[in-house]
């Protein structure tokens, strides 16, 4: 059986720099807390955990030294508590996320009203619409559009959440289009979401079955999963070797892989080595 593994698969430039960060202020032996998990996978968040960095809940809880903010980036209002609390910020926001919160207080200036198209309850989301004063309006789905809220703007801004897919977004900005007159478009899904997104769309084709390997709790990795899912029924989200089936191999040529931004190349090896050792086990098997 081949195995096609995408060439974006595993960690983006931004997670990649988020837990190198990390790891430095760690290897100083800094007291290091992060609100939250830094990124969204329990492998990598167990590590930074071993390595002596604290994960705290809420910044009551004072850990009197600095607090790291994630890659999916922090509201002001956080960044502002955090510094009241004592704490010494170290903002490991990805470039790509903090260039959202740019438009995003440059729109607000400008007296438009910020639309969001991304998971309203997403820390990147709360994050970005944490950035102005003004209420901003979060859109998730095409079918979800609060006319109510939109009645009266007249000139809006629409930025979308860093790992949303294309296709998704594209429908919701054209009824905008249709009712606010002065609308301006970014599209911020950034360029290595774009990558996985390309490559998803052509893997599941190519491939008898795919597996999609990354946290429950990665956003980019579910939307891995669902269009592959779309495209291929044989499409499986696993978060680590030990929930592979064998079942899903019986009879397989070409096995596609790819996985969440969050999620180590150590997982992704161990999966290949896994799905190698079940496969050769189904031949033996077969032969017999
Ligand atoms: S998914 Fe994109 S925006 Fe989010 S951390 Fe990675 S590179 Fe940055």
């Amino acid at each position: 059986m081949q195995i096609h593994l995408a060439k974006s698969a595993g960690f983006c430039f931004g997670v990649r720099r988020a837990i190198k960060i990390a790891r430095g202020l760690a290897a100083a032996r800094k007291t290091v807390c992060m609100l939250g998990d830094l990124v969204h996978n329990e492998t990598v968040i167990q590590e930074l955990e071993a390595a002596g960095i604290r994960k705290i809940k809420r910044l009551g809880a004072h850990c009197n030294g600095r607090l790291l903010i994630r890659a999916h980036g922090a509201s002001r209002r956080t960044l502002t508590l955090a510094r009241r609390h004592g704490y010494t910020v170290v903002d490991a926001t990805c470039p790509m996320v903090r260039e959202i919160h740019r438009i995003v207080r440059s729109m607000d200036r400008q007296g438009r009203r910020v639309i969001v198209i991304g998971d309203r309850r997403h820390d990147e989301v709360l994050g970005i619409i944490g950035q102005i004063a003004t209420r901003a309006v979060i859109i998730d789905h095409a079918e979800h559009i609060p006319w109510q809220a939109l009645r009266r703007v007249r000139k809006a801004a629409i930025v979308v959440q860093s790992t949303q897919n294309l296709d998704r977004v594209l429908p919701i900005v054209e009824r905008l289009q249709k009712r606010i007159r002065d609308l301006r478009f970014f599209n911020t899904i950034c360029q290595p979401t774009r990558m996985k997104q390309e490559e998803i769309k052509i893997l599941p084709l190519q491939n008898d079955a795919m597996l999609i390997i990354g946290s429950r709790t990665s956003a980019n990795t579910k939307r891995l999963y669902e269009i592959s899912k779309a495209l291929n029924p044989r499409t499986h989200w696993i978060q680590s070797p030990e929930e592979l089936k064998p079942r899903w191999f019986g009879g397989m040529r070409a096995l596609g892989i790819t996985a969440g931004a969050s999620t180590p190349e150590t997982t992704t090896r161990a999966v290949i080595a896994r799905v190698r050792a079940l496969t050769k086990q189904i031949r033996i098997n077969n032969s017999k």
